[in-house]
């Protein structure tokens, strides 16, 4: 068999750009060339974090903003300014489909496969007008896979939006409302995610068999062959990939380290909010107060996005809070190092909202968590963290986040305070941390399923040589 060369087509977003780009490197460590395709802005961003030494290269694609009616530069999700321009941002990935076939028709040596995220199922046209194989990459957890099947099923009996009903046939018992739910397109209501057009060959899930053995089997029987090929975030060995992994920090990585280095083991709560939440100013101070009041250390991650308007800034200093905090508040204004700060062992709590890559990153450092969904599959992520794995305790939202209500100080103090003192969640989680190493380690399970998915691609490319012989 030819060089293989693995063709990578991400929706452009961090929470599928970043974990592709890490599984990337797993292939590429087992000598496979890998190709990403992006566009300039998103290149410039992931360059940094490359190994020179891995085959992987980024393919940069103009990205048709203006053609979509983008404002210029909202060449990744977490760059439009609301989420209410999401079917624009679609409509420019759909766009991407003539000139990735064009691309795909001069890449040399040809691809053996491609490996798209959800969200961007036409990929499957161009994987089979060049007969390749596709392979989706699921940014989402089993459990969620397979609960959000379930619940479908019995959405129409449900009475009331607020109404709990428990998932059924699953080995755990959780509860969801309608109001936890992300929004189910109708038939005339505006989906902007085109359905499947047809199975892939395979999906690959950024997990790990002891994780969820029960729900990874259960997606098996349901999709075929189904490999869990994670923490993904693993394959980050170097501090250079940990510090500038997914954007440049906003923080000294020097200063951060000795900030941290500074703390006590396990004392130190992080808060993110990941790379797409836009958190009202009022919301903001909420949270600041909730964790000054709680007495723990802190890093605080506020977005861009949120302190564009001026408001977060005035705030700040009109309180003087930085001077407050000073030695036991950390405040970053951008784009965390966040595995290099879970992974650091004075950090003992993760306030999060939820989106499956920030609470796998938790499960594989060994952090306990705050568990804060806002929208999307965050409440899954919440009722698996909370519910199944016994790792984390509710903030306390009952709603997506546009139906949310302010979340007041005292509830952030209350749930850090109970976290933090918690031992048994602590070493429920530092067991699971350890079990995601062995999992993405030589001869682990994720490794193993890692050998399982190349030997498929070469089966399959086999398969088709046949094919196309007989033809
Ligand atoms: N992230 C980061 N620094 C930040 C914010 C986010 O490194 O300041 C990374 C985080 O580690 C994760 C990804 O961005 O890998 C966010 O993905 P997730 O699925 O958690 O949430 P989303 O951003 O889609 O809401």
């Amino acid at each position: 068999m030819a060089q293989l060369h693995f063709l990578m087509i991400p929706l452009m977003s961090q929470s599928h750009i970043i974990p592709l780009t890490d599984f990337a490197k797993s292939l590429a460590r087992r000598g496979a060339l890998v190709s990403i395709v992006t566009t300039p802005l998103n290149a410039k961003r992931y360059n940094p974090t490359l190994d020179s030494s891995l085959r992987i290269q980024l393919i940069p694609l103009h990205f048709p903003c203006r053609e979509a009616g983008l404002p210029n530069g909202c060449e990744n999700l977490d760059a439009l300014d609301s989420l209410d321009l999401a079917r624009q941002f679609f409509h420019a990935c759909r766009l991407l489909k003539a000139p990735l076939h064009d691309l795909i028709r001069h890449l040399h040596p040809a691809p053996s496969c491609i490996i798209s995220t959800s969200a961007i199922s036409w990929t499957q046209d161009l994987a089979d007008s060049f007969r390749i194989p596709r392979y989706v990459f699921e940014t989402v957890s089993c459990f969620t896979l397979h609960c959000s099947k379930k619940i479908s099923q019995l959405l129409d009996s449900v009475a009331s939006d607020s109404e709990l009903f428990p998932v059924p046939q699953i080995p755990h018992t959780v509860e969801f409302s309608r109001n936890q739910l992300p929004r189910i397109p109708t038939k005339d209501s505006d989906s902007f995610i085109d359905p499947e057009p047809a199975p892939p060959r395979g999906t690959l899930v950024n997990t790990f068999q002891e994780l969820e053995p029960w729900y990874l089997q259960a997606s098996r029987e349901e999709r075929g062959s189904v490999w869990s090929v994670g923490p993904v975030s693993l394959s980050n060995r170097e501090a250079s990939e940990l510090f500038s992994r997914g954007n440049e920090a906003s923080i000294d990585e020097h200063y951060c380290l000795t900030w941290l280095d500074s703390m006590e083991r396990n004392s130190v709560v992080y808060a993110c909010f990941g790379s797409l939440c836009a958190l009202s100013i009022e919301q903001i101070i909420e949270i600041g107060l909730g964790l000054e009041e709680s007495g723990s250390p802190f890093i605080w991650i506020i977005r861009k996005q949120e302190t564009n308007s001026g408001q977060v800034e005035e705030w700040l200093a009109a309180e003087g809070f930085e001077e407050r905090v000073r030695g036991r508040g950390l405040v970053v204004r951008g784009w965390a190092p966040q595995v290099m700060i879970l992974s650091h062992p004075s950090v003992g709590g993760f306030l999060t909202h939820c989106g499956w890559n920030s609470t796998l990153e938790g499960v594989a450092a060994g952090v306990p968590m705050i568990t804060w969904p806002m929208f999307a599959e965050q409440f899954y992520n919440e009722k698996m963290v909370v519910d199944v794995l016994g790792i984390g305790v509710r903030v306390g939202v009952e709603s997506c986040a546009d139906k949310q209500g302010l979340m007041r100080r005292d509830r952030v103090r209350s749930s850090v305070g109970k976290l933090m003192g918690e031992r048994e969640m602590r070493e429920k989680a530092e067991a699971l941390a350890r079990a995601a190493t062995d999992a993405f380690e030589d001869g682990g399970s994720s490794f193993l399923n890692v050998t399982l998915f190349i030997q498929d691609v070469v089966r399959a490319n086999a398969e088709m040589a046949v094919y196309e012989m007989r033809e």
